[in-house]
């Protein structure tokens, strides 16, 4: 099992899956980081303007600094945007045989296999 995928909505951190509710009373960014790190939660992925990362309007996660997953726990081709920190997503383009990853909020087109690790 992984870390505990969860949303955050106002002070509050809920349970993604379930909305269950964790902790109330977190007045800060920091506070509810600090406190996602110490009780082995995870926290959806955000750009540099701290807006979430959504795929088909769902969170995004990063799991073990390179790893994206959803809420269904799949495994998607995913990397942050060097500019912005926006969602990168790979192009489907079956005739061109390269990692030619695109952000969704600037446009911004970069190399996965920079960002990634994969073998
Ligand atoms: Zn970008």
């Amino acid at each position: 099992m992984g870390p505990t995928k969860a949303i955050v909505k106002g002070s509050a951190i809920y349970e993604a899956k379930t909305g269950k509710l964790i902790k109330d009373g977190l007045n800060t960014p920091e506070e509810i980081q600090d406190y996602a790190n110490h009780h082995y939660l995870v926290l959806p992925v955000v750009n540099k303007a701290c807006q979430p990362w959504l795929l088909d309007g769902e969170p995004i996660y990063c799991l073990r600094g390179t790893r994206y997953e959803n809420l269904n726990d799949e495994v998607l081709h995913l990397a942050k945007c060097p500019d912005c920190g926006g969602m990168g997503i790979r192009d489907d383009e079956p005739m061109v045989e390269s990692d030619c990853i695109r952000c969704v909020s600037c446009g911004h087109e970069f190399d996965a296999r920079l960002e990634m690790m994969e073998s």
